[in-house]
């Protein structure tokens, strides 16, 4: 397709997919440049019937759903500043949207848990998008029940997100929210601005090209784009949700870069639109 969006007869418009690399929790309460990419993004993007968002913080046995009403704040980090603790996205929840992937998903048993809310990975991108909190939420979580806690194969999460195909339909925009190079071990906490590591920015750029060119086999395979894919994504926790935001594209719809970048040296803020 080369239409920005389809209309179907229902009135609703198929929504755009978005990646936001979503780097540390500081981003919430601090105004650069990747923080003004996601305000004109909520301003840009037509107005979602609800937001689903597999994250990079939710890792689970199986793959799981969060149908809560209202859904909590998690502030699942610690050593930040007091200010980060107090944040609350008092969103809505989703639970119609929630249910309808759990009857629609066959990859997976996907299934509702109780026991979450929203992580950072969802509220502090959200923060920014829509201050307002009023478009109702829901999280995915990422299956790390493969062996002895580790994630399932990366083409196992790729063919379970082509299944949420029809949520684009329904006005849901889905948001991945990870970051496609996040090295802790490499992080300098102190400085967002620390020049990055060459093997960053390499790995960064061999992703990028693939994108562009749609390459999904590559980007599936990232253990073979460079060298440095190990040094890049040692876990797969932060890389896998914008595997959930490719499978989503559909052929020739055409992907943009909404801001891209490197923060604390080793962390990918590249974010990305299909759609
Ligand atoms: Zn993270």
């Amino acid at each position: 397709m080369t239409e920005k969006s389809t209309t179907k007869s229902s009135g609703t418009k198929k929504m755009p997919v978005l990646f936001v690399g979503h780097g540390s929790p500081m981003n919430a309460v601090l105004k650069n440049d990747f923080t003004s990419s996601l305000v004109n993004l909520g301003k840009e993007l037509p107005k979602p019937k609800a937001i689903m968002v597999v994250s990079a913080h939710w890792l689970t046995s199986g793959t799981r759903l969060t149908c809560n009403d209202k859904p909590v704040t998690i502030h699942d980090f610690y050593g930040f500043p007091n200010e980060l603790y107090g944040i609350k996205y008092p969103s809505p929840g989703a639970p119609e949207y929630a249910r309808m992937v759990e009857r629609w998903v066959r990859k997976a048993q996907a299934s509702c848990d109780p026991g979450w809310g929203l992580d950072h990975a969802a509220w502090s991108v959200l923060y920014h998008m829509y201050p307002k909190a009023d478009i109702p939420v829901f999280e995915m979580s990422l299956d790390y029940s493969f062996g002895e806690w580790r994630p399932r194969p990366v083409q196992y999460h790729y063919d379970l997100a082509k299944e949420l195909l029809p949520m684009r339909e329904k006005g849901v925009l889905i948001i991945g929210s990870g970051n496609i190079v996040h090295n802790l071990r490499t992080v300098d906490f102190e400085n967002i601005d620390a020049k990055p590591y060459g093997w960053a920015v390499e790995f960064d750029e061999k992703v990028k090209a693939s994108l562009l060119s749609a390459n999904h086999e590559k980007l599936i395979n990232y253990q073979s784009l460079s060298k440095n894919a190990q040094m890049a994504t040692p876990t797969l926790d932060h890389y896998l949700p914008m595997i959930y935001a490719l499978a989503l594209q559909e052929k020739n719809e055409k992907i943009k870069f909404t801001y891209e970048g490197i923060q604390n040296g080793s962390v990918s803020m590249r974010c990305f639109q299909i759609g």
